[in-house]
């Protein structure tokens, strides 16, 4: 938003006088940056404010989520100020990226690591020390080098950034040693502002950068945390194959990663896929470097739409255009289910990201968690576990409760875009299949799981039913109007109420609750999508409405009228240049440029350039083939009249 609306910008700066003036001539001069190098009109929430007070020489801690548009933070000052902004950064993929992505918008950025050749690292150093490189990227132990140090006092340093910030911090989820002797650059370096941006939302985290780097009386800007475009949903296990491909089919060709238990899981699942006709690759820890890098490069370049990955699979990727992210297993923490679906959808266009939940998958974790040596640590990974799990039972809005988990409250009780908020749900009394189901519970001497209780209801043909006598029992095949999967989801309906819970072998037991509820004969009303308890037989169709892909224009996508056929073709286009230029495809134009340019199909360079995402020195460099697509798109879609 603009601030005041004294005229337009260059009126301003003619006028300068009044402070409101100035007020506004420096957000002129910022919005210009903005445009000029990064081709976008507005900033977002905090961006201006943070830059603000870089440009002013203070010190900031930056915290905002996955996506929230970290870099521009810092990337701007560097613009603005006289002397050279140093980014410390953990990883070298993610540093080249950013200087691949600046060098095309025309900023001067190099990096320096080990990995460079020699004559590029002495290059970049000269461009630091002629003053031409306004961003120098390097690695926390390249900083910490006493040559280094030394050569940075040769420079004019006007920022220090520290990426990734919270990887100071033991409280961090990445501690890194390097990390923690960046105090020394400060010491080296009093009077250079300082900026320390994370996603990290532990406070004790926040705490401990702000005293390692002695960044005391900084301006703190913490963002919030909601990321409106992200659209949270969790499905049952039982389906999860089919449901996954179903979830494919409706991002096919975009990018997604699937999380998963283990190496193994990747790899089969990432088999599996392809034998299906979705090209994917595994990505985990247990790749050497050189595996790991070709994976991170087919997989950014969008040569490969589909990752299946460990958890490893995380800091080094700024895919800005990741559409799905997938869970396959339970993850341990919210915190880290949080930063796994934050990469989806970084550059604000509407993406999903799909939980599936098994009792049995939170009954694997927690298998772990007890074999843990150090107390402590036991306790603490169960209460995160249980949070997650209780996460993924949740009959409410999703979303609140994620925010809520981050210290942030929603207004209202519905977000409208988690799978809660978007299935209808509907009151069932399901208290008959209730009693039949805890009766036959109890007759079998609590040693059954819900299969073989759905068998014994159902009046199955099991042999082991025969054996046990179980078919004399009053319950055997009481229930006739419910199937297999109407029961699982009666069972889990009593479970969440506490009628009943399950032993050490997923067994069904009654609880002391469930015994009273009997006893008492009081009902059971369960809330849950149309449909889940349709009753077998009767007619009814037994088709839930699917919650599962919510209608994208209306999750706030700002060009949802876009041509998708353009679209398709400027996207192959894009590939194209950038195959030709060695550098990602996002670096070329991130999908929510490409699906603007293909709503609003420029004709002319000016048309193009007030595109968001379309700045000065990319029109030079993209306008002819663009426009030459647009127009070749027009011509086809609509012949002109022969003459
Ligand atoms: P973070 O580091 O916080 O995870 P990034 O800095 O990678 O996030 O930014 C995420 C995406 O948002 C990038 O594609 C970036 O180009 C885009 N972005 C950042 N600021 C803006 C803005 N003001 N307008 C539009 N897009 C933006
Ligand atoms: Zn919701």
């Amino acid at each position: 938003m603009r601030l005041g609306d004294g005229g337009t910008g260059a009126d301003c700066e003619a006028l300068g006088v009044t402070s409101h003036r100035n007020e506004q001539t420096r957000t002129d001069g910022l919005r210009a940056l903005l445009k000029e190098h990064f081709g976008y009109d507005e900033f977002r929430p905090q961006q201006e404010r943070v830059i603000a007070n870089a440009l002013a020489g203070r010190h900031s801690l930056v915290i905002m989520p996955t996506g929230g548009g970290k870099s521009l933070c810092y990337q701007l000052p560097a613009l603005a100020l006289d002397g050279l902004t140093l980014v410390v950064s953990p990883l070298i993929a993610l540093m080249k990226d950013q200087v691949d992505g600046l060098r095309a918008n025309g900023v001067p950025a190099a990096c320096v690591h080990g990995g460079l050749p020699p004559s590029e690292q002495s290059e970049a150093r000269r461009g630091a020390l002629s003053g031409r490189l306004k961003l120098l990227y390097a690695a926390p132990e390249r900083v910490n080098a006493p040559d280094f140090l030394q050569f940075l006092g040769r420079l004019r340093l006007g920022l220090i950034a520290i990426d990734e910030a919270h990887c100071i911090s033991e409280w961090g989820h990445d501690f890194r040693p390097d990390y923690r002797k960046l105090a020394g650059l400060r010491s080296r370096f009093p009077d250079v502002p300082v900026m320390a941006l994370t996603a990290t939302a532990a406070e004790r985290a926040r705490e401990d950068i702000v005293r390692q780097l002695r960044l005391d009386g900084c301006e703190r800007f913490v963002s919030s945390f909601d990321r409106p475009n992200l659209t949270y949903s969790v499905k049952s296990k039982s389906r999860a194959w089919e449901d996954l491909l179903e979830a494919l089919d409706a991002r096919k060709g975009e990018s997604a990663i699937v999380y998963c238990f283990s190496r193994r899981e990747t790899e089969e699942l990432a088999e599996r896929l392809t034998r299906s006709g979705h090209r994917a690759l595994a990505y985990h820890a247990g790749l050497d470097a050189e595996a790991r890098r070709t994976a991170q490069e087919r997989f950014i370049d969008g040569e490969v739409p589909i990752a299946t990955a460990t958890i490893a699979f995380g800091m080094g990727i700024d895919k800005p255009d990741v559409r799905l992210v997938v869970h396959d297993t339970l993850p341990k923490s919210i915190e880290g289910y949080y930063q796994e679906t934050g990469r989806a959808g970084r550059d604000g266009q509407p993406s999903d990201c799909v939980l599936f939940f098994s009792e049995g998958d939170s009954r694997k974790h927690l298998y772990f968690i007890r074999r843990m040596e150090d107390e402590d640590a036991r306790g603490a990974a169960e209460r995160q576990l249980r949070e997650m799990a209780d996460y993924a039972r949740l009959r409410s809005c999703r979303r609140k409760r994620l925010l809520a988990y981050f210290g942030e409250a929603m207004e209202g009780e519905a977000c409208g875009r988690c799978d809660v908020c978007l299935t209808e749900r509907q009151a069932t009394d399901i208290t008959v299949v209730a009693q039949k189901m805890l009766s036959a519970v109890i007759r079998v001497g609590e040693q059954y799981g819900v299969a073989y209780i759905s068998n014994v209801l159902l009046g199955g043909a099991d042999k082991r039913i025969r054996e046990r006598g179980h078919d004399q029992l009053s319950v055997y095949g009481i229930v006739g109007d419910y199937d297999r999967k109407g029961l699982r989801a009666v069972a889990g309906e009593m479970e969440s109420s506490g009628l009943i819970e399950r032993g050490e072998y997923a067994t069904l037991k009654a609880t002391p609750a469930g015994r009273e509820w009997l006893r008492e004969r009081r009902s059971l009303i369960a809330h849950a999508p149309a449909g889940a308890f349709a009753p077998m037989r009767t007619g009814r169709s037994r088709s839930a409405p699917a919650p599962a892909a919510p209608d994208r224009s209306e999750s706030g996508a700002p060009e949802s009228a876009y041509d998708e056929a353009l679209f398709a073709s400027l996207r192959a286009l894009r590939r194209r240049l950038a195959d030709e230029e060695g550098v990602p495809a996002f670096v070329v134009f991130n999908d929510a440029t490409l699906r603007a340019l293909a709503a609003r199909k420029p004709a002319t360079p000016d048309a193009m350039l007030r595109v968001s995402g379309v700045g000065p020195a990319k029109l030079a460099r993209y306008a002819d083939p663009f426009l030459q697509a647009v127009a070749a798109h027009q011509a086809r879609a609509a012949p002109p009249p022969s003459p």
